[in-house]
């Protein structure tokens, strides 16, 4: 995945830190770095959960070590509750162990929350001096803060391995003046109300593209096709790999994403080409491969900016329409809507391939069990019949149009489908489970 979709990102020479949400952030730091300190001025009070106030609770004795256990118990299933909500919430504990830093990951995995480790540094000295001029509560003690301080440099050099998805270290100057912001994930376009033409998996189909966005209204005009009343086209993905024309759909699906003509989000088979272009070695798609080593210089230069102009920054999936409506290649389970982590980002492009009782592999069938209320529009693995289905406020588009099949179109919000007929059976369909 593209690190800097879901990153949080210090900016503006260190002032800012700019963090998407839904997250979880686990502060980690020796007692007295600041930890409270600094959540108590950049969150909310409902949003941090301190271990210390947990104990408060259980034995009005911050301090007392003999109450971890249920003070930790109820952190766990607050941060359990609040994820189920898709809340943003912050650990303020010390997170030094091992086992507590393992908990909070499962958990946080458990709901597919991106978790962000946020070590407050700060130096030994500081740390003691701070924590023997603390009166309630009362100061834990040099003893323990030069403990706490060994443990503090092994999470350094281990947290990387342990599973969060960022780490940040912070100054003491940085966590004094910081502004933090949370933001929309880049993915939320509430404000994207259509109307949408979208279009289920292209492949290389350029004279069929061209057809069905003329039979859609579009008209032509240097290269792009608009829609005289403002329509847009939604390409779902799949644009390349198999079919005849992968550089001319290119050229034409980047002129329309360009000009706000239409919006994009990837497939497998377009990350693989922008996979290719990145480190060739790492792409074992034939279907990339065949057509992208036979270009020559200048069509494989092109098709490589191209290409990266278009998969590079787009997101997994967009979420349209005041979260009406979600458009996802191979589709997304209803608890992933709204987030996003590499799993869901893997989802989002690829679907999940399940291994079947007698060893054979299938890619899981996630629409069958979607309750979710926005209508989720995906493409990716192709239908057997030839004329798009509603399944549970689900619809794929993708008719095999490369295999002999047709290119889908569903107009948005009428429910319309427009179909063409594939000029021919560019490719052989690969027997696998639907
Ligand atoms: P924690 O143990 O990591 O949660 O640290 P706290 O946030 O409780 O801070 C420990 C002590 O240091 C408290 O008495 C704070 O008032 C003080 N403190 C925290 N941050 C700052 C700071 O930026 N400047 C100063 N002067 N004191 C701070
Ligand atoms: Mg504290």
């Amino acid at each position: 995945m593209e690190r800097s979709l879901n990153q949080a990102q210090l900016s503006d020479n260190h002032t800012r830190l700019v963090i998407p949400r839904p997250t979880v952030i686990t502060l980690c730091g020796p007692s007295g770095s600041g930890k409270s300190t600094f959540a108590a001025r950049n969150f909310p009070a409902n949003w941090v959960l301190s271990s210390d106030k947990f104990r408060g609770l259980v034995c009005d004795d911050e301090r007392n070590q003999d109450s971890s256990k249920d003070a930790f118990d109820l952190l766990y299933w607050i941060l359990d509750a609040r994820l189920r909500y898709g809340r943003t919430t912050i650990v303020d504990s010390t997170a030094l162990t091992v086992q507590v830093r393992r908990e909070l990951l499962q958990i946080v995995h458990r709901h597919d929350f991106a978790i962000l480790l946020l070590l407050i540094d700060a130096p030994e000295k500081l740390c003691r001096e701070r924590d023997a001029a603390r009166i309630d509560p009362p100061p834990v003690g040099a003893k323990v803060v030069e403990k706490q301080f060994k443990l503090y440099q092994e999470v350094e050099n281990n947290a990387q391995k342990e599973g969060f998805d960022q780490i940040i270290k912070l100054n003491q100057h940085e966590i004094t003046n910081l502004q933090v912001e949370i933001v929309p994930l880049s993915l939320e376009k509430p404000e994207q109300c259509g109307p949408f033409d979208l279009i289920g998996d292209i492949h290389g189909c350029y004279d069929e593209l061209c057809e069905l966005l003329k039979k859609l209204g579009y008209q032509e005009e240097n290269g792009i096709y608009r829609h005289p009343l403002g329509r847009r086209t939604v390409f779902l993905g799949d644009i390349v790999n198999r079919g005849p024309k992968n550089l001319e759909v290119l050229r034409l699906v980047n002129a329309m994403v360009k000009t706000d003509n239409a919006l994009f989000i990837p497939g497998n088979h377009c990350y693989a080409n922008y996979r290719y272009f990145q480190r060739p070695e790492s792409v074992d798609s034939n279907s990339t491969r065949n057509w992208i080593e036979r270009l020559g210089t200048k069509e494989y230069l092109e098709v490589g900016e191209l290409i990266n102009a278009l998969v590079k920054n787009a997101p997994p999936y967009l979420l349209l329409n005041q979260n009406k409506l979600v458009v996802a290649h191979a589709g997304i389970e209803e608890h992933m809507i709204g987030k996003l982590t590499p799993r869901i980002f893997n989802f989002c492009l690829n679907g999940e391939i399940l291994i079947t009782p007698d060893g054979n592999k299938q890619r899981k069938n996630w629409a069958e069990n979607y309750r979710g209320k926005p209508l989720v529009v995906y493409g990716h693995t192709p239908t057997t019949k030839l004329f798009p289905e509603f399944r549970n406020n689900t619809v794929n588009l993708d008719q095999g149009c490369v295999y002999g099949g047709r290119l889908s179109a569903m107009r948005y919000p009428e429910m319309e489908f427009i179909q063409v007929n594939v000029h021919a059976a560019y490719a052989e369909r690969k027997k696998r489970g639907a």
